[in-house]
């Protein structure tokens, strides 16, 4: 178990967020999703999809799904 200190100070957060603009998918949306892992942002890409686009993430067909991954970037 590794404990984080408070009094450690890092310069730099390790994190990698990874971020998809639904624009970036052609969409007439700004939303941005975040997450630390691909994984997680694609469970949250689900959501959007399903409530904000009426888009079922079952529907989705393989090649759109490679194209939302081709469009998450490293931030
Ligand atoms: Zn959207």
């Amino acid at each position: 178990m590794v404990k984080s200190r408070p009094n450690l100070r890092r310069k730099k957060e390790m994190k990698m967020a990874k971020v998809l603009r639904c624009r970036d998918l052609g969409m007439k949306c700004t939303h941005e999703l975040r997450a630390e892992t691909e994984e997680d942002l694609l469970k949250l890409a689900a959501e959007h999809a399903e409530k904000d686009h009426g888009i079922h993430a079952s529907s989705i067909p393989p090649a759109i799904m490679a194209m939302v991954k081709a469009a998450i970037k490293d931030e």
